[in-house]
């Protein structure tokens, strides 16, 4: 007598990502509910289970859906700011004005627009560094079926660089920041069946207080969350630091005691050799995000210290960053430059393989996000969070090596299928969850009364005629 599951994935590629890092061909997967409950061979399998749905993956390769450790929902404005700007002008001229002009009605229907883009390119979970309307991000990600931890962007003008920002600009103090971050803890955290998770997410460059970084380090370490915050993102923010605490930033965090394995701190291309023990130490992750270091001119190249971070035993997850920023959304991209760069950075090819970069972007995001215990691998038990991948598409054809066809050929195009928790958002790059067309329509209604309110305007270095 057969069991009936929700779904069996047959005859496909596994990548599993196991102890072994174990590829199964002529492999499937049974799911139930949100569980998967079995894996092996599918002659094996087809002996035990059977389902409603069956999904042929003879050309298919599955493997765990992708983390995006660095995913702005609130950089909507593609386009808007110009590709020559310094960080500090980009947020303090472009950046900040258009957030602070943002409503939750634009914060709901252009975050569908963004997991749209994820999820079409194989990511399953993001971790968000902080909205303005946390309800309507909330919403949003329980709508569209992805996984993400996320939480209210807070600073109190209280770093080093506390001036930097706008006197207008979500003024806080230390005392609203901490009751906003707990409450929303307690509102949201462990929603949608656990696939929303609540973060203490403060902005972190030199714009909060140490009293606000011990705050939420004591929240977070109270409810079993994670801190997040930007740090150590450039040589200004370095000096600025220097200047203040006589210390650099992730040498400042450590003495004043708010490092530690729910801190999660993202773009760290400005860190120092001897800070690099201090992460190991205290067990921090990090998120290195290639593609907006890149447009940015962080220098990543020159001075990034993520490959002795990884040496040193730090867990290094992989972003994109918001579409200000980075300007896409497509992990596969910035998996292609995480193993390119360091490999010209350092002149040397074998700083960093395929397979080290497709565990950051999948085992090394969920340690980050503090979901390894249920996710990363392909195996019984585990949530059923996975991508099917289309090798019937000419990158692929042949291929002796899918790993490395994944790593330097692939895009997020050739994602097919996405499953979250058990239930499919994307099949036959159809979403399921959410209506692209109806998305679209809104986001092209909000944008230039956003554009108004902000009193940013478009440049463009070529005539419009
Ligand atoms: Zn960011």
């Amino acid at each position: 007598m057969l069991e009936t599951v929700d779904i069996l994935i047959e005859r496909g590629t596994l990548l599993t990502l196991d102890r072994e890092r174990r590829i199964l061909t002529d492999g499937a997967i049974a799911i139930r509910a949100d569980r998967i409950i079995a894996v092996g061979k599918t002659a094996d399998i087809k002996k035990q289970y059977t389902a409603g749905k069956i999904i042929d993956a003879s050309s298919r390769v599955v493997m765990p859906g992708l983390v995006d450790g660095h995913a702005h929902l609130n950089e909507i404005a593609r386009g808007l700011i110009p590709d020559d700007l310094k960080t500090s002008d980009w947020l303090k001229y472009w950046c900040y004005p258009y957030f602070a002009a943002t409503t939750a009605e634009d914060e709901y229907w252009y975050s569908q627009c963004l997991i749209a883009e994820m999820i079409r390119s194989g990511t399953t979970c993001f971790a968000e560094p902080g909205c303005k309307f946390l309800p309507s991000i909330v919403k949003s990600i329980e709508k569209s079926g992805i996984r993400a931890t996320t939480g209210s962007w807070v600073w109190d003008h209280g770093g080093p660089d506390g001036q930097k920002c706008p006197e207008y600009f979500l003024k806080m103090s230390l005392k609203e920041c901490l009751e906003l971050t707990e409450n929303n803890i307690k509102s949201f955290n462990g929603a949608a069946n656990g696939r929303i998770k609540i973060f203490a997410t403060i902005e972190g460059v030199g714009t909060c207080s140490d009293d606000l970084m011990i705050g939420t380090k004591e929240l977070a370490d109270r409810y079993g969350t994670s801190t997040l915050m930007h740090k150590a993102s450039s040589r200004e923010e370095v000096a600025a630091e220097m200047r203040v605490t006589g210390h650099r930033p992730v040498e400042h965090m450590y003495k004043i005691g708010v490092l530690g394995p729910n801190v999660f701190l993202n773009h760290m291309t400005a860190v120092d050799g001897y800070e690099v023990e201090y992460l190991a130490e205290t067990d921090t992750k990090v998120c290195q995000n290639p593609p907006a270091a890149l447009k940015l001119a962080k220098g990543t190249t020159q001075m990034g210290k993520f490959l002795e971070m990884r040496k040193a035993g730090v867990t290094v997850a992989l972003g994109c960053d918001g579409v200000n920023s980075g300007d896409h959304k497509d992990m596969f991209r910035a998996m292609y430059l995480a193993a390119t760069l360091p490999k010209d950075a350092r002149i040397d090819a074998s700083v960093i393989t395929a397979e080290e970069v497709i565990e950051m972007a999948t085992l090394n995001g969920y340690r980050a996000t503090g979901w390894d215990k249920d996710l990363g691998v392909l195996e019984a038990g585990r949530k059923a969070d996975m991508i099917l991948i289309d090798i019937d598409r000419p990158e692929f054809v042949p291929t002796y090596n899918y790993v490395y066809s994944l790593v330097y050929t692939a895009s997020g195009d050739c994602v097919d299928t996405v499953i979250v928790d058990g239930k499919i958002l994307m099949e036959g790059r159809e979403l399921t969850t959410i209506d692209l067309a109806e998305v679209r329509a809104h986001c092209r209604e909000l944008a230039p009364q956003l554009l108004t309110r902000s009193n940013v305007k478009p440049v463009s270095r070529w005539p419009i005629v």
